[in-house]
């Protein structure tokens, strides 16, 4: 018989027409497999059509359901119930939003502000190296594709800036700092010194104490600490 869980939802609220902040607790019965996600849309359906949460893929692709679960940043479209309280213990969750953008209303974050970081690295090669004679494309080998083919996994969940313990302010984030530093390891990239100005800046990647908790909760189990610390070392 499948085994049913008694939740406690805890949810941070957050009514930008009363400026009003509020904890509320909801009750809920689940199976073991349901998705926070799912927990949500049941909310809505069944008990308050005014909890506002985010998603848009839930098939942690597009990180957009990033919240923190009992303080731990996690994609609500991934998390299973049963998952959930292995993790934690408890059947009690309290959940927030993530606190690297400006809440829109309750769980709903502007990611638009979020990815101005993101941005700012310039996730794209700046100025390409010209094309070999009679070459279509550019070949990677697959040694050098290696070195940096984790980080190719990223969604831009933003889990790892969330759970960042860089105290300074200014700091451009984890994943930033990887979008920059991956394409000083591209071979097509040309444009090193606009990167190396930007890794190297008073935002750059010295504001990182390899404390690694940006790793341990990247839910692509990408070693986000171990790019930012070749880049401290110059191996790019
Ligand atoms: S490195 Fe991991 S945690 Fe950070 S944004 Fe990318 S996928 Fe999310
Ligand atoms: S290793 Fe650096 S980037 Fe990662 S959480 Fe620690 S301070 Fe932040």
């Amino acid at each position: 018989m499948t085994k049913t869980y008694s939740l406690t939802l805890t949810i941070k609220r957050y009514d930008p027409d009363r400026s009003a902040r509020w904890f509320q607790t909801y009750r809920l019965d689940s199976g073991p497999i349901l998705r926070f996600v799912d927990l949500f849309r049941r909310i809505n359906v069944e008990q308050d059509a005014t909890l506002a949460w985010a998603s848009s893929c839930e098939h942690a692709q597009c990180g957009s359901c990033s919240v923190n679960v009992n303080g731990r940043p996690m994609l609500a479209c991934e998390l299973l119930v049963e998952n959930a309280v292995t993790l934690f213990g408890t059947t009690v969750f309290k959940i927030a939003p993530v606190s690297v953008a400006p809440v829109i209303r309750d769980l709903v974050v502007d990611w638009e502000k979020a990815y101005e970081r993101v941005h700012r690295a310039k996730p794209y090669l700046i100025k390409p190296k010209e094309l070999p004679p009679g070459m279509t494309e550019h070949r990677i080998s697959p040694q050098e594709l290696a070195r940096y083919e984790e980080a190719t996994r990223c969604i831009n969940c933003f889990c790892c800036a969330e759970a960042c313990i860089s105290g300074n302010r200014t700091f451009i984030g984890p994943n930033a700092a990887m979008a920059g530093i991956v394409r000083m390891m591209d071979s097509r990239e040309k444009e090193k010194e606009e990167r190396l100005d930007l890794l190297y800046s008073e935002e750059g990647i010295y504001r990182c104490h390899t404390s690694k908790a940006c790793s341990h909760v990247c839910p692509k189990q990408i070693d986000v600490a171990h790019f930012i610390a070749l880049a401290k070392e110059g191996a790019f």
